[in-house]
């Protein structure tokens, strides 16, 4: 299984270095042509307004929104904004193809990075320990679209829609893979593995 992880600006050392551990092969993707022999694609946090722009300056937004439509594609923090139709006002370049609404930058100054334990639903029972680092969270969601987890006040931070899945959080940064290991399964499930 061949898994690109978008490499403009970010985590992206660390998804690529989680999805290796999973003995899967790990891409960083940078150009167009980069795509077209991936099973699937990790879009790492960051900045999401940085990401924007510099994939709009390498041409990859549209092909990038072409492979996401179809393939498995995980957004994680700045790659759940980058995934979501909508985030408040148009001014900075996303894909916008999952039917969420998010809101940026949610937490705050004060505590705009925490960590938490986390029950994620297909996780099972054992809660996931998730970084949260100027995170967005989730404000709606339209009917098509399964919340995976949320905190204890409700809000909603990991969702799942046909092969998008979305994490307002890091689970790179964690010793933990069993976010990436379903993430995985989930590209299998879907005739990715070869
Ligand atoms: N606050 C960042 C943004 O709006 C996301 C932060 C992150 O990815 N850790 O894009």
């Amino acid at each position: 299984m061949k898994v690109g992880v978008l490499a403009l600006q970010g985590a992206f050392i660390e998804h690529a270095k989680n999805i290796r551990l999973l003995g899967a092969e790990a891409v960083e993707v940078r150009r167009p042509q980069q795509l077209v022999d991936l099973d699937a694609l990790i879009i790492p946090g960051g900045e999401s307004t940085t990401i924007g722009k510099i994939a709009t300056t390498y041409g990859l937004i549209e092909p990038l929104r072409a492979f996401a439509r179809e393939k498995p594609t995980w957004g994680t923090c700045a790659g759940m904004i980058f995934l979501a139709k909508d985030i408040g006002f148009d001014r900075q370049p996303v894909l916008g193809l999952m039917d969420i609404r998010v809101n940026r930058n949610a937490f705050g100054r004060q505590v705009d990075s925490f960590e938490t334990d986390l029950h994620i639903k297909p996780l099972g029972d054992v809660p996931f320990h998730a970084v949260f680092i100027r995170a967005p969270v989730v404000t709606e969601v339209h009917a098509n679209v399964e919340v995976l987890a949320a905190l204890e006040d409700g809000r909603i931070v990991a969702v799942e829609q046909d092969n998008l899945l979305a994490t307002a959080f890091h689970p790179e940064l964690t010793p933990d893979l069993r976010l990436h290991e379903y993430f995985l399964l989930k590209t299998d499930r879907r005739g990715g593995g070869r």
